[in-house]
């Protein structure tokens, strides 16, 4: 971030990462203190699209092993030699052609958005019998660019869902209109809060004591942990400017 980048030429690309995570979870921790929460509450998923395996390894050496992925094809060639305590999520748009490598791959997809991906990824891992770990995405933001489920539909597609068995529902996802202004995203960020809010009362997580919300991206996740955020997803600010290809 700032301070890592006024550093950068005194150090190699992948000490950066190293040193941009430490910074960063200090700063997590920080903010969750400030606003009352406790300091281990919020979890960094590190986002490591584009990015090749010399730099996963070395957020790696820095205790990180929540990473997360947009590209079923390019988590499965990046991550096959990596090892199992790694655990991936996927935050990509999920295709049902692609829902058995997902289903194979990745500890927790979180970004299920209808019953038809539900039911696919479901059927993959009844043949696996393996339980997955999912988040709902909410289309918090209404915005048409944007997939995710509209919020007023979130209800009935967890009930759907509660007669899937091997899927676990953790908790709920957004990603925000993208703005210049981190402050623009805290409506949205309150929004989905609020609608888990309700969902917990009519117990359709997994866990209604503990409801995973994920929301945050580099330039805004300190405002969605004020706003009650348990997984933000970093990648710039982990790993660095994404080039196009790597
Ligand atoms: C790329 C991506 C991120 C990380 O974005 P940064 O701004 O680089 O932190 C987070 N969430 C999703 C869904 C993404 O596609």
């Amino acid at each position: 971030m700032q301070l890592s980048f006024l550093i950068s030429p005194l150090l190699s690309t992948l000490q950066m990462i190293s040193h941009n995570i430490d910074a960063i979870k200090l700063k997590i921790a920080m903010t969750a203190q400030r606003c009352g929460r406790a300091k281990d509450s919020v979890k960094l998923v590190a986002v490591s699209k584009r990015f090749p395996s010399s730099a996963i390894k070395e957020a790696l050496t820095a205790g990180q092993f929540h990473f997360g992925e947009n590209y079923i094809q390019e988590a499965q060639e990046k991550y096959q030699k990596l090892g199992k305590d790694i655990h991936l999520h996927f935050i990509g748009h999920l295709q049902s052609n692609k829902a058995k490598i997902a289903a194979q791959i990745f500890s927790m997809v979180e970004t299920v958005d209808s019953i038809k991906i539900a039911t696919v990824l479901n059927k993959h891992l009844e043949k696996l019998d393996k339980n997955l770990d999912i988040l709902i995405q909410v289309n918090i933001g209404c915005d048409e660019n944007k997939s995710g489920i509209a919020p007023e539909n979130t209800r009935d597609l967890l009930v759907e869902i509660s007669n899937l068995p091997k899927l676990n529902p953790l908790g709920l996802m957004t990603i925000t209109p993208f703005s210049k202004s981190p402050e623009h995203s805290r409506p949205f960020f309150r929004d989905l809060r609020i609608l888990s809010e309700k969902l917990k009362k009519d117990q359709l997580f997994y866990d209604n004591n503990q409801v995973d919300l994920s929301m945050g991206m580099s330039n805004d996740y300190h405002i969605a942990i004020e706003e009650g955020s348990t997984l933000v997803r970093l990648g710039t600010a982990v790993f660095g400017q994404r080039s196009p290809k790597y």
